[in-house]
C-alpha cells in the first residue's frame, strides 16, 4: 500500500449525534480534499435539501433495482426508509488517490467494514456527550414525532454498543472540535508506516539508482 492511495472514511454513530453537521462542517472548508459519496434515500426530501447534492432522493422501485443489480456498497433500512451508498466511482477515485467520505449510519459502517480491505478504510464513530443531550437535538430538530424520536433512541443505545467495531471515537462535544478531530485522524492514518513505506523505499530505490549510472 502506498500513499498514493485515498482512504475510504466512515463516519457513523447514532442518528441525531449530529453527523450531518460534522460531516457539513467539514465539507464547508474540506482543507483535505475529501470526495463526499452521495447516498441514496428513499425518505421524503426535507426542506433546504437538494437532489444530488444532499441525497439522490429515488423510489422504493429504483432502490430495489439498485439492490438487485449489486451497485450498492452497502444498504440499510432504516426508520422504514432504505439508505445506500452508491458503489459506482468509489473504487476508481480510491485508486486515484482521493480520500472518499461515507456518512452513513451504524448497520452500514459494519457491512463496509466486512466488505472492505481494512488497509483502505478508517471507520470513526461519532459519539453523542450524553443520551439525554441526544434525545434533546432530535427533538429541537423538529423533524420527528415523538413515536420517531422514542425509535431513534431505542437504535442509538443499540448503536452505542456497537462502538467497539470502529477504529476511532469522536464525542460531538463541539462541531468545530469534532472536526478538528477528524481530520486529525485522516492525516495521521495516511502517515502511518504500513501506508507510506512502499512510496519511501521506491524514492530511496530510484535515487540510489540514479547515483549507479
Ligand atoms: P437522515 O434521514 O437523518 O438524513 O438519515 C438517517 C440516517 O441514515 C443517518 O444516520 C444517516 O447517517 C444514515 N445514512 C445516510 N446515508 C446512508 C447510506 O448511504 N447508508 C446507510 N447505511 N446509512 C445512511
Amino acid at each position: 500500500m502506498t500513499d498514493t492511495r485515498g482512504l475510504l472514511i466512515v463516519l457513523s454513530g447514532p442518528s441525531g449525534v449530529g453527523k450531518g453537521t460534522v460531516r457539513a462542517a467539514i465539507f464547508k472548508d474540506n482543507p483535505l480534499g475529501y470526495l463526499y459519496s452521495i447516498s441514496a434515500t428513499t425518505r421524503q426530501m426535507r426542506e433546504g435539501e437538494v437532489n444530488g447534492k444532499d441525497y439522490h432522493f429515488i423510489t422504493r422501485e429504483s432502490f430495489e433495482e439498485l439492490i438487485q443489480h449489486d451497485a450498492l456498497l452497502e444498504y440499510a433500512e432504516y426508520v422504514g426508509n432504505y439508505y445506500g451508498t452508491p458503489m459506482a466511482n468509489i473504487e476508481r477515485n480510491l485508486a486515484a488517490g482521493y480520500d472518499v467520505f461515507l456518512e452513513i449510519e451504524v448497520q452500514g459502517a459494519l457491512k463496509v467494514r466486512e466488505k472492505v480491505n481494512q488497509e483502505d478504510a478508517v471507520f470513526i464513530f461519532l459519539a453523542p456527550p450524553n443520551l439525554t443531550e441526544l434525545e434533546g437535538r432530535l427533538v429541537e430538530r423538529g423533524t420527528d414525532n415523538e413515536a420517531v424520536i422514542y425509535e431513534r433512541m431505542q437504535k442509538a443505545r443499540e448503536e452505542i454498543d456497537m462502538m467497539q467495531y470502529y477504529d476511532y471515537v469522536v464525542v460531538n462535544d463541539t462541531v468545530s472540535k469534532a472536526v478538528d478531530k477528524i481530520n486529525a485522524i485522516i492525516q495521521s492514518e495516511h502517515l502511518k508506516v504500513e501506508r507510506v513505506v512502499d512510496k519511501i523505499n521506491s524514492e530511496i530505490h530510484n535515487y540510489l539508482q540514479k547515483g549507479n549510472e
